[in-house]
């Protein structure tokens, strides 16, 4: 009995010591993960939009695919139930503030806020929060880095833009393109499939997973991909 508990103790250790090892540093800004292992995180930016909610989740489930969510606190208010969905089918789902300010605009106190406001909707709804947000815009300039070393978070940009640039994307094809230019080992991809206007990403989703696929690449959360072989953070270099 006695090796039993010391067994059980020693397991939560390391599985303990191997979360905290995985989670980006507090206060630094990453944009991905140096790793030779074909493995990328997909992450998906605002909203959420109940309209897009069912056949985005069904994309990923027919894929076996699990994603990272970085959701508004104000429009989670008003679509709550899409959280509950998104967490029922094992997504993870982190603070992308509370209402999508440009945040080197606004005060530490008020970016605190945001940042509070927003986690408290998102645990009163479920989700297993870890340390990390989403500046909006990308802009890490300003207070925000003091604020998420005194909360002990970390900023978690991105690598792979295949639908931004020029926003929205014009078609699948130029998408795809643009996905394929910029994918590596360890990349985090970024894609806004919430907005009305943004019907390239959300016809392209499939093409851009089975790309992916072919390519060798696997597809997954940041958690996910924190666990990829040698994995180490990069950080954020600003454009
Ligand atoms: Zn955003």
């Amino acid at each position: 009995m006695r090796v039993r508990v010391s067994c059980a103790v020693l397991a939560g250790f390391l599985l303990v010591s191997a979360a905290s090892a995985s989670a980006p540093p507090a206060g630094r800004f990453v944009s991905h993960v140096q790793t030779l292992e074909r493995r990328v995180a997909l992450t998906f930016d605002d909203g959420p939009n109940p309209a897009y909610a069912d056949s985005l989740l069904s994309e990923l489930a027919l894929r076996h695919i699990h994603a990272t969510f970085f959701v508004v606190g104000e429009e989670t208010a008003w679509h709550p139930e899409v959280i509950v969905k998104l967490v029922a089918a094992g997504h993870e789902v982190e603070n992308h503030t509370w209402s999508h300010p440009q945040l080197d605009t606004v005060s530490a106190v008020r970016i605190a806020w945001e940042l509070a406001k927003c986690d408290t909707l998102l645990d009163s709804l479920g989700v297993k929060l870890s340390r990390v947000m989403r500046p909006p815009y990308g802009v890490t300039a300003g207070a925000l880095q003091g604020v998420l070393r005194r909360t002990h978070r970390a900023g978690v940009l991105w690598d792979v833009d295949p639908d931004d640039d020029p926003y929205p994307v014009a078609s699948i094809g130029d998408e795809l393109k643009t996905l394929m230019a910029q994918v590596h080992p360890g990349a985090i991809v970024l894609l806004h499939p919430w907005y009305d206007d943004n019907v390239v990403t959300r016809a392209a989703l499939p093409a851009l997973l089975d790309s992916l696929s072919l390519r060798g690449y696997r597809v997954g959360t940041l958690a996910e991909l924190s666990h990829a072989r040698r994995a180490r953070w990069r950080d954020w270099v600003p454009w």
